[in-house]
């Protein structure tokens, strides 16, 4: 697959689309944004004046978008991306959405003969520009064999959690997890300041003890503590908070229609939407360190 469109550059899409680029791929890009367009055309990408420009005459579609209304206007209906590519054109979405939206458009893909496959990654925006992302498809297993060959190039790993929307399932699932893993380890972290220890100190010590987990290892939420995280960058970048509530709201609405008990995932959902509503909605994820320091 030699000839790619990729819509959505933000934090993700812009690093991910120019992994392509230095793989000798050959990459039509659109966004919404300009600004988030320039990077990738002076590192060799043809800008497209719409999405469906993007898409004429590719072999592959990728798109990096917010949320599921989003990937169900750019794919979905007469004037969406299904309706307009040869059938031969592999469609890959590797957005955070709800499940439901995902098979949506894998069935409106399908009825034309058009492989779909939801493939959410993990990794972050490090992940994205280092290329080491992991990639959790659902598709069948032709469409995620044929995805490969463009994932390989932006992930260091791709799973087939299962048929259409079960990698959105599985992405849910994960970031619920990281969620509370952040908030546990946001509250760790300031229960040592408080107590006199040194936050590098106690990071190093929880890394490699009991507590250990990836946000003390790659993504550290106290600034100072790692050189090249959101947190020690203002929190800007990285994860936004407000993509983060949406990833609880899908996983809240998951556990609700299976019945499951998710009392963690409601609780970090809740200190999420609060830290956001007060204003918290575009720093990274990590900023809820912020809620538990102290004002006095
Ligand atoms: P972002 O807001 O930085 O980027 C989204 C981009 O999509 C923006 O540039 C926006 O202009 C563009 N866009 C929106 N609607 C569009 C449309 N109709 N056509 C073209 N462009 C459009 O978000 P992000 O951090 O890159 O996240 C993208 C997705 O990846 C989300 O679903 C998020 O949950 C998921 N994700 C993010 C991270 C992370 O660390 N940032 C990690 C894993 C997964």
């Amino acid at each position: 697959m030699q000839r790619i469109a990729f819509i959505g550059l933000g934090n993700m899409g812009g690093p991910m689309a120019a992994n392509l680029l230095k793989a000798g791929k050959q990459v039509k890009v659109f966004d919404l944004v300009q600004a988030a367009i320039d990077p990738l055309v002076a590192a060799g990408a043809t800008q497209a004046a719409s999405a469906l420009d993007a898409v004429a005459d590719v072999d592959c579609v990728v798109s990096m978008l917010p949320a599921g209304k989003h990937v169900r206007g750019l794919f979905m209906g007469e004037e969406g991306i299904i309706a307009k590519v040869n059938s031969g054109t592999l469609l890959i979405d590797c957005s955070t959405i709800d499940a439901d939206s995902a098979r949506a458009v894998a069935a409106e893909a399908q009825s034309k003969g058009i492989d779909f496959v939801d493939a959410p990654v993990s990794g972050g925006t490090a992940g994205a520009q280092a290329g080491t992302l992991t990639f959790i498809c659902g598709g069948s297993e032709t469409a995620v064999e044929r995805a490969r060959d463009v994932l390989d190039i932006m992930g260091a790993n791709v799973f087939r959690a299962g048929d259409s929307g079960a990698g959105q399932v599985a992405k849910i699932c994960n970031n619920q997890l990281l969620a509370v893993l952040m908030v546990g380890t946001s509250e760790a972290l300031q229960l040592g300041i408080d107590n006199g220890l040194d936050p590098k100190v106690l990071s190093d010590i929880m890394k490699v003890s009991s507590g250990g987990n990836w946000t003390l290892e790659k993504y550290n939420p106290c600034p100072g503590v790692m050189e090249q995280t959101p947190a020690s960058h203002g929190y800007q970048g990285g994860f936004m908070t407000d993509l983060m509530v949406k990833d609880l709201g899908l996983a809240s609405e998951a556990a609700l229609s299976s019945q499951s008990s998710a009392p963690m995932g409601a609780l970090a959902r809740s200190l999420y939407q609060a830290h956001a509503r007060a204003g918290n909605g575009k720093a990274d994820f990590s900023s809820i360190f912020n809620y538990f320091s102290r004002k006095d």
